[in-house]
């Protein structure tokens, strides 16, 4: 099985990085520079969160100068927040540059989203980008999760899941990350397999099989055996 950790904030060092898994970490535009540097094997995603959004210029100036490196392989997370953060007239035009960029490099979009579904949602049609973008720490009921999917979005999940939301989302639309969480990588995909009834094998394969389209350029880990994860589990 390959493990993939398509949004986290934890950072490893290079002597306790564990090489079965993946990652996409989440930096921001100052920030890249050196922790390029020391993670190799591990890809990014760079952008400025909406609780930061206010006085971002040149944040924002930073994140055009480098998004385009090979590294960073997705822009965010961005999106919008309504319980913290700036206002909406702050929070909104930024998101929107994020959006702009991943167009303009053909990269994915990785989104933070707190009750601003309404929001987002009509940001998308107005926008209506060919880039993919995914909810990061998905954790909607079903009627949004239906209107979500209704529109094209993607779904990373984490620690908090959502079961019912969970039976409608196709498997070519999930991803799993640990963002902040306490759980591993693995604790995560064996409770997102289990909440679909599927064997954590198979969900391993499909889940590596839409890094490999969305995120071609992060590299595999090395591959991890099921006997090992019961026994650490
Ligand atoms: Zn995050």
């Amino acid at each position: 099985m390959e493990f993939y950790d398509v949004h986290t904030h934890q950072i490893f060092l290079e002597d306790n990085d564990d090489p079965y898994h993946s990652c996409i970490f989440d930096v921001y535009p100052l920030e890249f520079e050196v922790a390029k540097d020391s993670y190799h094997r591990h890809a990014f995603s760079c952008g400025i969160h909406p609780w930061y959004s206010e006085d971002s210029d040149t944040q924002m100036a930073y994140l055009n100068e480098i998004a385009s490196n090979i590294r960073i392989v997705a822009i965010g997370e961005t999106g919008l927040d309504k319980l913290k953060g700036p206002s909406f007239d702050i929070q909104i035009p930024v998101f929107k540059k994020h959006i702009e960029l991943s167009e303009k490099l053909g990269k994915p979009v990785i989104i933070h989203c707190v009750k601003a579904w309404e929001e987002l949602i009509q940001i998308r049609k107005e926008t209506d980008p060919t880039q993919p973008w995914i909810i990061h720490g998905y954790r909607g009921k079903p009627e949004l999760t239906k209107r979500l999917l209704h529109e094209g979005f993607l779904f990373s999940i984490g620690d908090q899941i959502n079961v019912a939301s969970m039976q409608l989302i196709p498997i070519d639309a999930l991803f799993c990350e640990t963002d902040e969480d306490e759980m591993t990588i693995r604790e995560i995909y064996l409770q997102t397999s289990q909440a679909i009834n599927m064997d954590i094998e198979e969900f391993a394969a499909k889940i590596a099989a839409n890094v490999r389209r969305v995120f071609p350029s992060v590299k595999a880990p090395k591959p991890y055996f099921s006997k090992e994860l019961e026994e650490e589990i």
